[in-house]
């Protein structure tokens, strides 16, 4: 594999340096440096335990396993087999019950659902038996953009050198404000509250989310008889829920479940996370690519934010990658046109989609509430549309090639 010219006064130097250790960024490093590229991670862990789970869907499994990291095979991932829209609204129009499963398009599961601390050292572990990526603990304080590479200074003193950045450093992202590129938010009045729980009946890998008029309420599988919630919450409302005795918050959960799992006892840790809606500008411009919440940030509905980011990651390290193998630049302009021209149509649409239903949910707005609806009616009724439905969501037809299992 090429490598470039080095800038004599860095302290490390690589083709490509990724920044940012959350999954995103692992996964975009570890692809990299997979197929040869001299890549370097440069990332500072959050010091808060992140207690939420990650259901990836089956693109994100393929790409990961591809990559060397078991999923299926592990005890830490549930299978999720079914999938359950259920309309809890109360309202004058609601929408049929919706059940998605896998087997109708012949899929052993729609994808795995994983504690996200599990996730993550599980990319960690493979990512430091790489012999061309040098994983560097430390935080990234300046990014210097030049006309033939990019400088990285760390919180250590040192600098690190190459020909692109890869900024995976999450939605505060440093990298994004270095490349000029701006973003678009909106912030939602709800919070989401995340907690897992142990339960009497079995979920038999099965995901129940709850539309109700605050938001999605979600119980997503683990293994045993265990499950993870996000609860979607007015920000008045969700601090109250969130301090409630162990007792009580199980009661609360038990009741938004209707009981469908039986007696519910919450497990300790308790996270909120206020909701938004951003959209860098850009994917990629002056040496900088862009993925991950680096990128877009979306509610928690559908499980679309981290799956986007994998294909995020899949996207940008295939055109690296075979533009190093034909001696190109990869920081070059017309590499960061292609990338945004591959994720741009993905990323907007799930956006949308996600950005919509969320607010059919919100609104009283009455033909807004038939639209839903009416949708989920014809997706429930509608064989071939429920089943394309399916499909899109767990793999869309134009996946980079790590999401069909085909090395990079
Ligand atoms: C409640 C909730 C539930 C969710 N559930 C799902 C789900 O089921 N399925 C799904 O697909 N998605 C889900 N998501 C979305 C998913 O969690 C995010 O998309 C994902 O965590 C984003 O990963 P990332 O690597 O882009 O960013 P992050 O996880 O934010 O990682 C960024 C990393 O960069 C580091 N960093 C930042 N700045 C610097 C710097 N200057 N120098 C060095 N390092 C730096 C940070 O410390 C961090 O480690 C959910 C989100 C929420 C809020």
């Amino acid at each position: 594999m090429t490598c470039y010219p080095i800038h004599m006064a860095a302290d490390k130097n690589a083709s490509v340096v990724v920044i940012g250790a959350g999954p995103a960024g692992l996964t975009t490093a570890i692809a990299l440096a997979q197929a040869g590229v001299h890549t370097a991670l440069a990332g500072r862990r959050p010091t808060a335990p992140d207690n939420r789970t990650t259901a990836l869907l089956s693109g994100s499994v393929t790409a990961l396993e591809t990559l060397g990291v078991r999923l299926a095979s592990s005890t830490h991932a549930a299978p999720l087999r079914v999938m359950r829209l259920v309309d809890d609204t109360r309202r004058l129009i609601r929408a049929p019950e919706v059940r998605f499963d896998a087997a109708e398009i012949g899929l052993e599961a729609f994808g795995y659902n994983i504690e996200n601390t599990h996730l993550i050292a599980a990319l960690d572990e493979k990512a430091r038996t790489l012999p061309t990526l040098d994983v560097v603990d430390a935080k990234v304080v300046a990014v210097d953009t030049r006309a033939q590479e990019v400088s990285v200074r760390l919180d250590d003193g040192r600098s690190i050198v190459a020909r692109i950045i890869v900024g995976a450093d999450g939605r505060q992202s440093l990298c994004r404000n270095a490349a000029s590129i701006g973003v678009v938010e909106r912030r939602y009045q709800q919070s989401a509250l995340t907690v897992s729980f142990d339960h009497k009946h079995p979920h038999h890998d099965t995901s129940t989310e709850f539309h109700t008029t605050s938001g999605p309420f979600t119980q997503v599988p683990l293994p045993g008889d265990r499950s993870s919630l996000v609860w979607v919450l007015p920000p008045d409302a969700v601090g109250h829920i969130a301090a409630l005795e162990d007792d009580a918050l199980s009661v609360e959960i038990e009741r938004g479940l209707h009981s469908i799992l039986g007696k519910i006892r919450v497990q300790p840790g308790r996270a909120i996370f206020p909701l938004s809606v951003a959209m860098a500008q850009r994917l990629g411009a002056n040496r900088t690519a862009l993925v991950g919440e680096a990128a877009h940030v979306v509610p928690p509905i559908g499980a679309q934010g981290l799956n986007l980011g994998l294909r995020d990651a899949a996207t940008i390290a295939e055109l690296v990658i075979d533009c190093l193998r034909a001696g190109g630049d990869p920081g070059a302009e017309n590499i960061l046109t292609q990338y945004e021209n591959s994720r741009r149509a993905d990323v907007n649409s799930r956006m949308l989609a996600v950005d919509l239903l969320n607010r059919s949910l919100l609104s009283d707005f009455l033909p807004l509430q038939g639209a839903r609806g009416l949708g989920l009616y014809m997706i429930d009724r509608i064989g071939p549309l429920r089943r394309a439905a399916m499909r899109e969501g767990t793999a869309p037809r134009l996946q980079p090639r790590l999401m069909r299992g085909e090395p990079v």
